[in-house]
């Protein structure tokens, strides 16, 4: 049964991402899994991460506006107290409750991939982590204010800033790999492919390495 949720605020992050605050309703989810939208009296529907953590009383969603995509776009024009379905919660991107605490975990995201990451360092507060964040250019960072510095990495691959200029790959390959830690990789299919292909080369196992690919 889908439940019918509505707006509860909008949050504009940059020019072609926002966040929607919607009602929780009876949903409960565990952080990194996903929601499928809809709206009501349609049949096309989208999935979407959850953006925040398990024990908050709403939900929120990261959403890149694409103007060749048709959902996205509607999505970025709905106004606080417009209805939304959702279905859900779906999907097995979750972390291992017994590794938690007790291994350092590596967060590889693309763009809106950061999402889950973000549900989990809220649900988890103790968490051992490091995120690295693959963008285009410095307007595209999400909410940095959400990470400690040492905890976050951007890999800025098509302006130079004074962060890392490059992509995560090329970041990755500078640095030692922690064989130690447990790797998330989250984003677009070629990202994920070119990590786990990096990681693997470099001994890390594949049960070690845990993927969402969003497109
Ligand atoms: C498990 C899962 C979780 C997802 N979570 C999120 C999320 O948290 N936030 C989010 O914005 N999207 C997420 N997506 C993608 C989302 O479901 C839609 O595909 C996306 O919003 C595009 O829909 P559209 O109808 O606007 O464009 P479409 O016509 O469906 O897609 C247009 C093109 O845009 C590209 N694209 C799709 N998604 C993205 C994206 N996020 N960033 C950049 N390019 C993209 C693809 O190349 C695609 O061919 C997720 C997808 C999956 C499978």
């Amino acid at each position: 049964m889908k439940y019918r949720s509505k707006v509860l605020s909008k949050r504009i992050i940059n020019k072609d991402t926002l966040v929607l605050e919607l009602e929780k309703g009876d949903i409960r989810f565990k952080a990194g899994q996903y929601l499928v939208l809809s709206f009501p009296n349609e049949k096309e529907a989208r999935e979407y991460s959850v953006y925040n953590g398990e024990n908050a009383s709403t939900i929120e969603i990261l959403i890149k506006t694409l103007p060749e995509g048709s959902f996205s776009m509607r999505l970025g024009d709905l106004n606080v107290g417009d209805p939304l379905l959702i279905d859900g919660p779906f999907g097995f991107f979750v972390m291992k409750e017994h590794e938690v605490k007790t291994k350092p975990h590596v967060f590889i995201a693309s763009g809106t991939g950061i999402s889950p990451f973000r549900s989990y360092i809220q649900t988890y507060s103790k968490l051992n982590y490091h995120l690295l964040h693959g963008i285009r250019k410095l307007d595209d960072r999400i909410e940095p204010e959400n990470y400690p510095d040492d905890k976050l990495t951007y890999c800025i691959s098509r302006e130079t800033s004074p962060y890392f200029n490059g992509r995560v790959t090329d970041y990755l390959k500078q640095q030692p790999i922690d064989k130690q830690a447990i790797y998330h990789l989250c984003g677009n299919s070629a990202m994920i492919n070119d990590v786990t292909d990096l990681l693997e080369t470099n001994g890390i196992r594949p049960e070690n390495i845990r993927t969402e690919v969003f497109f």
